[in-house]
């Protein structure tokens, strides 16, 4: 692979999947910064003014509501928002004046502008804590079931990531080798998801789908972002963008600068993961939200993609906010509003359980990130991480994202070239499951085992 930075494409440095951390802010003069900050082999920040802006939101963010979290007046002691904040949320540090924790209550600040804060009361200790308002049901809450109905009365939502079919190239989830099927992550998060939904149905949930098809769930498209897309370049010094092409060249070093690239990525990353956020929180209302993912290594020229040999596991929850993230008024309100869910609690239990069952299942290590400037290792499997991810911050609910298989790894590409099989094959040298069914069944399997000791008498 080519080694040379300014030369990477994007799905090269986007190795681990999700969220370019881009952000801008928005005043009453428009779009002010953007950065974009490509995590994993290295980090590099591109175009980074430093400007303060009234309301200071990241992409397609809305002004939050700090009147919601009056419902948590009193929902939680002093020590454990303070071990939240220090060993979950905020591992990275943050700005002095954001947050301040005070002996009965903490002051977060709402807006730098008007240096306005919302103050949290804490309890005064554990026994006489006021009930978390929150609409999903923590697997204590759920009563006691049959011993072959472990998941019954439980709602869970099915992300499959990405959207694949004719979207899969846009989204740089595409690669082929030779005249081989093209591997597209969207279209087999889709297989894996409705193998699940049946697996987790006979287990007695109630399954959701947030993606059942290859169709966006946002109602816009990459035309309706070309002058956001267009601010957004000149803001950050390029007064003339490119508009890009009819078709975007997946090898062009400069594509990031193109109207079209980041119009694209507005619609299919931001756009549509708010959108789910908005069906997920406003209509589904799930007990657990389950995003599916492959992973990949960096694969370089899509038509002619790098396979590797290291495969690997890893599972992820809300958490490990970066400074800059913490510095924008919505990501500091949703944090605070996760955090005071206590979803974190939920969700890090059950990833731990499932991160344990697919390890066991696939036998894959577990992921070592090269860097721990965006993550921050949590649980006791050794196979969770905490990242602060626009799907697990949104959605309001334990969140378990799944990111099993390198899809160019010698051994996950033969696999999925194999497809779906009943019993064993022979794969690369070794009897093996279908790559869908392992990865369905293991995570049936750990829920099952979560909800099984978990729920209530
Ligand atoms: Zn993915």
């Amino acid at each position: 692979m080519d080694n040379d930075k300014t030369r990477m494409t994007k799905s090269e440095l986007m190795t681990n999947d999700e969220i370019g951390r881009m952000a801008f802010r928005h005043s009453g003069f428009g779009i002010l910064s953007l950065f974009v900050i490509w995590t994993l082999s290295f980090v590099s920040v591109v175009l980074l003014p430093a400007l303060q802006a009234a309301d200071n939101l990241g992409v397609l963010g809305s002004k939050p509501k700090w009147v919601v979290l009056e419902n948590y007046q009193r929902t939680i002691t002093r020590d454990e928002f303070a071990h939240l904040i220090s060993d979950v949320y905020c591992t990275h540090g943050f700005a002095a004046d954001l947050i301040k924790i005070d002996n009965d209550a903490a002051q977060i600040l709402t807006n730098r502008e008007s240096h306005n804060v919302f103050t949290l009361q804490f309890a005064p200790d554990a026994n006489s804590k006021a009930r978390i308002p929150r609409l999903w049901r923590p697997a204590k809450s759920l009563p006691a079931a049959k011993p072959n109905k472990p998941l019954a009365g439980l709602r869970v939502a099915l992300d499959p990531g990405h959207l694949g079919g004719r979207w899969a190239k846009m989204e740089e989830r595409w690669f082929q080798v030779g005249e081989t099927k093209p591997v597209t992550e969207g279209d087999l998060t889709l297989r894996v998801s409705r193998m699940l939904a049946s697996r987790l149905r006979k287990l007695g949930a109630t399954v959701l789908f947030v993606r059942n098809s290859t169709q966006p769930i946002t109602s816009k498209r990459p035309g309706d972002f070309k002058e956001l897309a267009r601010k957004i370049l000149i803001k950050n010094g390029l007064p003339q963008p490119r508009v890009g092409g009819d078709v975007l060249d997946p090898n062009d070093s400069e594509k990031q600068q193109t109207i079209r690239w980041q119009s694209e990525m507005l619609f299919y990353r931001y756009s549509e993961i708010r959108r789910r956020a908005v069906l997920v929180n406003n209509k589904l209302h799930p007990d657990l939200v389950l995003c599916l993912h492959f992973n990949a290594e960096g694969w370089g020229d899509p038509a002619n993609p790098t396979l590797i040999d290291n495969n690997h596991l890893h599972l992820l929850v809300n958490g490990s906010y970066l400074q800059d993230e913490l510095d924008l008024d919505d990501e500091r309100f949703e944090m605070i509003r996760r955090l005071l869910s206590r979803a974190y609690d939920e969700e890090l239990a059950i990833a731990d359980t499932v991160a344990a069952l697919m390890a066991k299942a696939t036998g894959l290590p577990a992921y070592q990130y090269p860097t721990t400037l965006t993550t921050t290792k949590v649980g006791s499997s050794g196979y969770v991480y905490a990242r602060n991810l626009l799907a697990t911050r949104l959605y309001r609910c334990p969140v378990v994202y799944c990111e099993p298989y390198v899809m160019n790894s010698k051994d996950g590409f033969a696999r999925i070239q194999a497809g779906d099989y009943e019993g064993i094959k022979e794969i690369n040298g070794a009897a093996r499951k279908s790559i869908f069914r392992e990865y369905a069944d293991s995570v049936a399997e750990g829920l099952a085992e979560y909800y099984s000791k978990n729920r209530g008498l």
